[in-house]
Order: structure tokens, then C-alpha cells, then sequence
């Protein structure tokens, strides 16, 4: 999905024609015919927007339920017609960035994406204005039903919201604080350092740098890594005084508006309550020594005594060449393997064009799914070359698309929107369905070790390393909320300490590694940002499991669970598929999946050595 981040443009992708989905691009006139009609467009949905808010404002309180639910179904068309006409901007953005007219257009949307915000800010605030009363009744209107939860989760910031004066000069400061985000992004994206990768010396971005983690020769991954380490010492304390200001300012507003606990927001969004989140982190650090089992058997199986931090993503066994019609047909037998629906949506998807597959210059880096409204089936992008990793990713957004596809037929567009943590949640079940039938499929001993190895990395890295990020930051909010300056040492200290706390001994963190901290922008963008992608790993495991208990029942009930959308709590959309939250098993289950998932890895070096 679309994690709201800058985008990271992809100069460094190797492009070569020799790859296989050369030519698999967007078609872009389902959003719009061309840029001359999104700028009409955009003045359209302005004065039809300004409309609204001569008719409506004011009248949130005394339109009675009826008069409500044409409000909120009027709002929602235009929010989606608004939707898709940014979209249409975005997404030449992101494939085409150097054109001119594709920098107009985005400026543009930006703008007008703004005004319209504020234009139709007030239904929120008239609603958030209502007397409690006043708000039940409204909620339990039949007419109101399609948009009751949305409508109740809202109204959860009512006790935080300052009056409007305040509210308005708190918004008024915004560019400040965004001005130190911008500075730690810009920090980061204009670093560049000369390295030898292997074709000589030459400068490599941040993100080149990191992804010689995946290098077969030793030499070069550790390398990688030291020369970042050393590039990033002319940062950190730049870096390091915007964490501060940031956290400051979260934590004062905090105060300002008696928000009872740092992670509120956060879980908030994610509609998870604080104890469940702090018994799921709690959970998976009493089972980092599974990670740290696994570390040392890598090691045995790459020859070393002990792996260092450079080591962690080193490539195990061999991957293979997948090209563009196979990596489709991969996908295409793991969802209709579920449910013949699923592979309904991916086919129409690509039959409409609405995947561009094809890595190249001026094109964002990774992979999204942007479900864009109930009249526009869902746009993925990815960087396809050809590796079986590829597969994966393309599995992933479908699961995206096709949890946006099945929501948005039966749920508003209000009502489709969920937080991170269950959003991620389709995706990775996606995944790990299409991974599993890779490594089924896979008669290769070294190709198998390798997918296996893959597929219990990548769960580390979402479960165990985005949690020990997010205990990074509530002890960095601690620190700070006692008066004390979040320096890069202090930085430094702590993320080693949380660092030590996963990897025990297992591996061998260099020094440099301290400043591991200053180049995460979660940490800037949105705080305990990373908890959800432990949240959707584990519930995916849970999920996985259930399945392969009585498939029979458990697709019709995850077909619905998909439908539902953000209609309902994530208490409620998941407890019908056996998973309850408040469960401390549903932990250990999800775990005894996991743990499975490294037994089969060890199974796969233990082949790949007997071979
Ligand atoms: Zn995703």
C-alpha cells in the first residue's frame, strides 16, 4: 500500500531491456483521458466542493439521520472523485517524473488536494462538536449504519481536540515542524558515497549502499556497510536534532491536549488497545531467541563462527530466473487456489493495464497498491527483475488489491479504509499463500533452501526487527519526556542497547552500526509507526494456520472479513476467523507458525549441505 512516504526514485535500478516485463506499464484512462481534463477536473470538484460547504456547514447537528447520511453519501462521491483525479497526478509522477507537464499536474493536485481538505474540514468538526447524546442517536439511525464505525472511531479524539482559535493556530505552525522533516529527508536523500561494488568506484546512494546486504561476496556486503556507517557520522547530530524538535513538539501537543499515553495516536489509527499491542511486543521479544537460532545455523551454513550484522540478509542457495508470463501464472494458481474471485480481480487488473511491472529511469522505487474508489479497480506498481523475490512482491499487492476490490463493492468509501495494522494484514496472507506454493512446488534443493531461508528472514525482519524499532522509540519518547536532549550518543546508546536485546550474541554488531538509528524515517514520519507490520505478520501466521486446519470454512469467513473493510473494529473483523486479540494463545499460536517457518529453513540448509 501506499505508506505515504516520500517516494524514493529508483536511478539505481540496473535497467536493462534483457528483462522480462519491458513494456508492462499503466494505462492511466480509467483515472483520467489526459492532464488538459484532470486540470478541469480539479476546478470542478473545487466549485462542486464549494457548493457543499455553502449547503451543508452548519447543519451537522440538525439535519437529523436522513438528512446525515446525504451529507456523508455526497461527501463520499467527492472524495472519491478527488481521490482518482490526484491519483491520475501521482501516478505519472511516479512513472514519469521528469516530465514537465507531470510536475504541473502534481503541484496542482497538491494545491488543490489542500483546499479541498480545508473546505470540507468542517463536517469532521461539526461532527466531533456534537454532544454525546446527541452522537449516540445519530449512530444507532439505521440510515447511518454504513458509516457508524468510521463515525465512532472518529469521535475517540473528541476529548483531545482544543477549541478552533487554538486548533487553528496549532495548524498555523505546521510548516515549522514539517521544515525539520524535510531536513532529515533531504539529509538522507542527498547523501551519496563513492563505492566499488564491483564495476568500479562510483557515488551510491543510501539505498544502494543498503541493498548490497543481499550480495553473494562477503567482502563486498560488509564493506557496504562500513562505508555508510562512516558517511553517516557527518549526519547524525543534524539527524539527531530533528529526531529531538520532533519528539518535542509530539510530546508538548501531547501534553497540550492531554493525550494519557505516547502511543495513543498510533494505536489509535490502528484501532488496537494499548495492552493488546504491548502483549503482542511483549510476546514476540520472549521469542527473539528463535531469530538468534536461526543466525547461528546461518552461520554454520556460510562457514563463519559468528554472522556479523552484514551477514543477516546474505543469500543462501540460488535463486532463479522468473520471467514476467511465469511470475503471472505463479500468482494467478496461489489465488485462485484460494478463491476463483481472487484471481478474477488480478487478471482484470492486468487485462486493464493497472500494473506497471517495468523498472526504469524516472520510475519511484518499490512496490504499492492504491485502491483509488468504487468505481476504479485498484493500480499496483512494482519493479519487476526477474527474481523470485519479485514474485512475492507482486502477491503481496494483490492482497491489497483484492481486500480494496472486495471492500469497496459492498462498503462506502468511508467505511473501506482500515489502519496499518489490519491493512497489511490481506497482503501478507497473500504472500506467505504465494510463497508457500513456491517452496512446493520447488524441485531445486539449492532454489528451495533459498526460498525457505527468504521466507523466515523476511518474518524477522517484519516481526522481531520492526518491533525492537518500536521499543527503540518509546524508550527515546521516556527519555525525552523527562526534560532530557535526544543526542545522537543518547540515540546511539539506546538503539544499540535494543539492538543487543534481539541479537544477543548471535551476531557481531560493528561500532558503526550505533548510528543504525538516523536513517529510519518511520521514526519521523509517524511514530511506533512499525509495530504494524509485526501486528499483520503474526495475525498472517495465525491466519495461515487456520486455513490449513479446514480451508472449507475458513475461505467463505476470509472472503467476508475482506468485504467488511474498516467497517469494523479489528476485534470484530478477526475473531470470526478464530483469531481473538485479547487472547494471549493467539500470540503463541501465530508463533507456533513462525516457528515452523524456521524449522523448514533449517530443513532446507540441512538438504542444501547432505546435497
Ligand atoms: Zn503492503
Amino acid at each position: 500500500m501506499a505508506l505515504g512516504f516520500r517516494p524514493r526514485y529508483a536511478p539505481d535500478v540496473a535497467v536493462s531491456s534483457s528483462l522480462s516485463a519491458t513494456g508492462v506499464r499503466w494505462d492511466l484512462r480509467d483515472l483520467e483521458p489526459d492532464a488538459e481534463q484532470a486540470t478541469r477536473e480539479w476546478d470542478e470538484l473545487f466549485a462542486r466542493a464549494r457548493d457543499f460547504a455553502e449547503r451543508r456547514r452548519g447543519t451537522v447537528g440538525s439535519a437529523g439521520a436522513q438528512g446525515v447520511r446525504d451529507m456523508l453519501d455526497e461527501l463520499d462521491e467527492l472524495s472519491q472523485d478527488a481521490s482518482r483525479v490526484h491519483f491520475y497526478a501521482t501516478a505519472r509522477e511516479h512513472t514519469d517524473a521528469t516530465d514537465p507537464e507531470t510536475n504541473d499536474l502534481a503541484t496542482l493536485a497538491r494545491d488543490r488536494a489542500a483546499d479541498l481538505e480545508s473546505m470540507l474540514l468542517f463536517v469532521e468538526l461539526e461532527w466531533l462538536a456534537l454532544g454525546d447524546a446527541e452522537a449516540e442517536t445519530l449512530l444507532h439511525a439505521a440510515e447511518l449504519e454504513p458509516y457508524a464505525h468510521r463515525l465512532r472511531v472518529a469521535r475517540e479524539e473528541k476529548p483531545y481536540v482544543l477549541p478552533e482559535g487554538e486548533e487553528q493556530a496549532l495548524n498555523a505552525r505546521r510548516p515549522a515542524i514539517s521544515a525539520w522533516e524535510s531536513l532529515h529527508g533531504r539529509e538522507l536523500a542527498t547523501l551519496t558515497v563513492e563505492f566499488d561494488g564491483g564495476d568500479g568506484p562510483e557515488p551510491h546512494t543510501i539505498d544502494r549502499l543498503l541493498s548490497y546486504v543481499h550480495h553473494p561476496e562477503r567482502e563486498v556486503r560488509l564493506a557496504a556497510l562500513e562505508v555508510l556507517y562512516e558517511a553517516l557520522e557527518g549526519v547524525a547530530d543534524v539527524q539527531a536534532a530533528c529526531y529531538d524538535a520532533i519528539v518535542g513538539d509530539r510530546l508538548s501537543l501531547d501534553r497540550l491536549r492531554e493525550i494519557p499515553e505516547t502511543m495513543w495516536p498510533t494505536n489509535q489509527r490502528n484501532e488496537l488497545a494499548g495492552d493488546v499491542v504491548e502483549a503482542m511486543m511483549s510476546a514476540i521479544e520472549q521469542h527473539y531467541p528463535l531469530g538468534r537460532r536461526w543466525f547461528v545455523r546461518k552461520a554454520s551454513v556460510l562457514g563463519l563462527d559468528r554472522l556479523q550484522l552484514g551477514d543477516q540478509y546474505a543469500p543462501i542457495g540460488s535463486d532463479r530466473r522468473v520471467e514476467w508470463p511465469e511470475a503471472i501464472s505463479m500468482v494467478d494458481d496461489s489465488l485462485r487456489d484460494f478463491s476463483p474471485r481472487f484471481s478474477e480481480i488480478f487478471r482484470t487488473c492486468l487485462d486493464r493495464g493497472h500494473v506497471d511491472a517495468e523498472p526504469r529511469p524516472g520510475k519511484v522505487g518499490g512496490a504499492y497498491c492504491n485502491s483509488v474508489s468504487k468505481a476504479v479497480l485498484p493500480y499496483v506498481l512494482l519493479n519487476y527483475t526477474d527474481q523470485l523475490r519479485d514474485v512475492v512482491t507482486l502477491a503481496h499487492e494483490f492482497g491489497h488489491a483484492v481486500h480494496g476490490t472486495l471492500a469497496l463493492e459492498r462498503q462506502t468509501y468511508r467505511a473501506f479504509h482500515t489502519g496499518l495494522a489490519v491493512a497489511e494484514v490481506p497482503s501478507t496472507f497473500a504472500q506467505l499463500l504465494a510463497v508457500e506454493r513456491l517452496i512446493d512446488n520447488e524441485e531445486d534443493v539449492s532454489t528451495r533452501a533459498m526460498l525457505l531461508a527468504d521466507r523466515a528472514e523476511s518474518a524477522m525482519a517484519s516481526i522481531f526487527r520492526q518491533t525492537m524499532m518500536a521499543r527503540f522509540e518509546i524508550q527515546a519518547y521516556g527519555i525525552r519526556g523527562e526534560g532530557k536532549a535526544l543526542t545522537s550518543d543518547r540515540l546511539s546508546e539506546l538503539w544499540f542497547a535494543e539492538n543487543e536485546r534481539y541479537y544477543g550474541d548471535s551476531i557481531e554488531l560493528p561500532a558503526g552500526y550505533r548510528l543504525g538509528w538516523s536513517y529510519i524515517p518511520h521514526f519521523i514520519h509517524v511514530r511506533f509507526y512499525t509495530y504494524a507490520y509485526a501486528f499483520a505478520h503474526l495475525v498472517a501466521f495465525s491466519l495461515l494456520a487456520r486455513y490449513r486446519e479446514d480451508p472449507e470454512r475458513f475461505a467463505p469467513a476470509y472472503i467476508e472479513f475482506l468485504s467488511y473493510g474498516g467497517s469494523r473494529a479489528p476485534q470484530d473483523l478477526l475473531a470470526p476467523l478464530g483469531v481473538d486479540l485479547r487472547d494471549p494463545q493467539t500470540w503463541a499460536h501465530a508463533f507456533a507458525e513462525f516457528d515452523r517457518c524456521v524449522v523448514e529453513a533449517e530443513e532446507g540448509v540441512d538438504a542444501l549441505e547432505a546435497a
